[in-house]
């Protein structure tokens, strides 16, 4: 099934015509944040720049990138009042804190416009997917500071679903037999243990009512996803959303990620050359919000700069009659790490991982430390969880692992046929991993060469 447009006309859009509404709506929200941000309208009397030659997409290089170390600086305790806050507190609707690796929060405030759009883009998202009147989908993604699921549970009211918001992944299964959800939001990893779990109590993942998944979040490889798919007998869909605005999602061609165009303007840039890069280069992620007149917008951001990283895949018309351009699913730059000059990230090494024929011995659950041998080489140590302890083919899921993590462009397949990184394999039993024992979300892939 294709899936109905949310928003046909807008959606379908020439190029040329939705490229001039982006130019019109990035003049608007130029005046806007003049008028109603302290840090843009002192910006720009303090750089003589007129807010009127900002017109185009090459102009914003103009305007500062917008990190998250710029905003805390424009936040109190650094300064009295909240310099990105960009409506008045009587159109503040919610109040969002992201915490990020730094652990001071950055302050998020949304109007009731921002809630609103935000929804409209995960409707769109849901309806490319196939979702529509008479779906019911349990949300496993938290309610809370979190804006995804809030959004994407409005969303759903314009879809024509129903959401069973139960927050977390580990709802009772009598939720399938009683309700029959058609979809699920969550991670790739609650979506395999919650596929264990049934399992367990006899019932096949294949066999529920469920016919279509979403996975938001964070960055998979593509083997997670097949491997997910398989387990579940049905599509899997990547999603892309962020409390900044990011809301971009696979279509049923699964052939990169729309990016909704006329509300969110997404450019991928080079933090070392300054500019911004050509379709088909990596780099950073850069937003900036679009607004339409009238509407208000609680934290105005141009240029923000996510930290994630991606490619623009395509701006021609995607199969499925969209017209909004591609991305490859993004990655976060902070879980890159490199090795003598070449890189690899903690999607690589998850594509070892989740080599297919590892999945009849493994569960997909894995914990990695990058550190150092005793003569100072590189070695990655990768401890994995096994079905069966005692009967993991060793040589087999190691031979299999590194097919799938070493990569000849990024440099890491030759680093390790010249000795420069060595892999070591563990196995471990169910349930015995360390990343079991921390509290949160600890991370999968850690660097310990430092320490
Ligand atoms: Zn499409």
């Amino acid at each position: 099934m294709s899936g109905e447009y949310f928003n046909k006309d807008i959606e379908t859009m020439e190029r040329g015509e939705l490229d001039s509404l982006v130019e019109d709506k990035l003049r608007y929200t130029i005046d806007y944040a003049v008028k109603h941000s302290p840090f843009y309208r002192k910006w720009f009397e303090r750089n003589g720049v007129s807010p009127s030659s900002i017109q185009s997409h090459e102009d914003l290089l103009e305007l500062p990138l917008v990190s998250g170390e710029l905003i805390r600086k424009n936040q109190p305790p650094k300064t009295d009042d909240f310099q990105f806050m960009s409506a008045d507190w009587t159109d503040i609707y919610t109040i969002h804190e992201t915490s990020g690796t730094s652990g001071v929060p950055k302050s998020f405030f949304l109007t009731w416009h921002d809630w609103l759009r935000y929804a409209k883009k995960y409707g769109r998202s849901f309806c490319s997917q196939g979702f529509g009147p008479g779906d019911r989908m349990v949300m496993c993604a938290s309610y809370g500071m979190n804006i995804g699921a809030n959004t994407m549970t409005l969303a759903a009211r314009d879809v024509g679903m129903a959401v069973i918001p139960e927050g977390k992944c580990t709802f009772p299964t009598r939720i399938f037999e009683t309700y029959r959800p058609t979809g699920i939001v969550a991670s790739v990893f609650k979506l395999l243990r919650l596929a264990r779990r049934l399992k367990n109590e006899g019932i096949d993942p294949k066999e529920t009512s469920i016919n279509k998944l979403i996975v938001g979040g964070e960055s998979f490889a593509d083997q997670s996803r097949s491997y997910l798919e398989e387990v579940w007998g049905c599509p899997v869909y990547n999603t892309y959303g962020s409390t900044e605005g990011t809301m971009c999602g696979e279509c049923v061609e699964q052939n990169g990620l729309h990016v909704p165009e006329d509300l969110v303007h997404l450019d991928v840039y080079d933090p070392y050359r300054k500019e911004f890069l050509e379709d088909g280069e990596c780099g950073r992620i850069v937003l900036t919000t679009l607004l339409s007149p009238g509407e208000k917008c609680g934290s105005l951001l141009i240029n923000y700069d996510t930290e994630d990283t991606t490619v623009v895949h395509s701006r021609d018309k995607c199969a499925c009659g969209r017209t909004h351009m591609r991305i490859y699913a993004p990655e976060r730059e902070a879980e890159s790490l490199w090795v003598s000059g070449s890189p690899f990230n903690r999607v690589d090494v998850e594509q070892g991982v989740f080599q297919r024929e590892n999945m009849d011995h493994l569960t997909g659950e894995y914990e990695a430390f990058l550190d150092k041998n005793s003569v100072g080489k590189a070695v990655l140590k990768v401890n994995l969880e096994c079905l069966d302890e005692n009967n993991c083919d060793r040589d087999s899921i190691q031979e299999n692992f590194l097919k799938g993590f070493l990569n000849p462009y990024t440099g890491t397949l030759n680093l390790y046929e010249e000795g420069g990184l060595d892999v070591d394999i563990n196995f471990a039993g169910m349930g015995e991993l360390e990343i079991f024992k921390l509290k949160g979300r600890p991370k999968r892939v850690v660097d310990r060469r430092k320490t």
